[in-house]
């Protein structure tokens, strides 16, 4: 099965896409994590992507739309996908439909103060890049990775201002899409309010 995971930043699509992609044995493909190794990597993208990221802006789909295609027909894709963070705008969707099918476009969703408040929680390892929730995902240390003991901290599009501004942003540029899919017949809503648990149960039912 093909499947587009649409909703707001923070709202925990990674998280359900990872167990949804274990649970159905197909690729999870995360733009926001192609993205963010070639910010790592200081690839040409990366460069442009990187400043207008920490702006709280979305990257032009020029960058991103030829990195999805490409990906989208490798081998592994035969039995099916999960896009995570992509498509965002009506365009991106009719790009996609050029090359795959899309089954089921999974729309997860929650108020904006329960998002800048889970948000506020994020931290991010600066040397592996590992992400923690001060909820969800404790360090066993205050500050430290359990993995690399690198320290932790709170990335610039993590700060409830840019928070607010990624979500106005989400907002002009992603409904038109969700309205685009519903036309098609292809949207479930999700409640994505609840613990990461509740919300993957609710994303596997809505793919069933
Ligand atoms: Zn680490």
């Amino acid at each position: 099965m093909n499947i587009v995971l649409i909703g707001p930043p923070g709202i925990g699509k990674g998280t359900a896409a990872v167990k949804l992609s274990k649970k159905l044995n197909i690729p999870h493909i995360a733009t926001g994590d192609m993205l963010r190794e070639n910010v790592a990597n200081k690839t040409e993208l990366g460069i442009k992507a990187k400043s207008l990221m920490d702006k709280g802006a979305l990257v032009p789909d020029d960058l991103v739309i030829g990195m999805i295609k490409e990906r989208l027909q490798r081998d592994d894709c035969k039995n099916g996908f999960i896009l995570d963070g992509f498509p965002r705008t009506i365009n991106q969707a009719e790009e996609i439909a050029k090359v795959v099918k899309t089954d089921r476009v999974v729309n997860i969703q929650a108020s904006d103060d329960v998002i800048v408040d889970r948000l506020s929680k994020r931290k991010v390892c600066e040397q592996c890049g590992f992400t923690y929730h001060l909820e969800y995902i404790k360090p066993n240390r205050e500050g430290i990775c359990d993995k690399c003991s690198g320290m932790l901290y709170q990335r610039e599009d993590d700060k409830p201002e840019a928070v607010k501004e990624r979500l106005k942003v989400y907002k002009e540029k992603t409904e038109p899409l969700i309205n685009y899919y519903k036309e098609k017949g292809l949207i479930v809503a999700v409640d994505g309010s609840g613990t990461p648990e509740e919300e993957f149960e609710l994303v596997l039912k809505a793919v069933s």
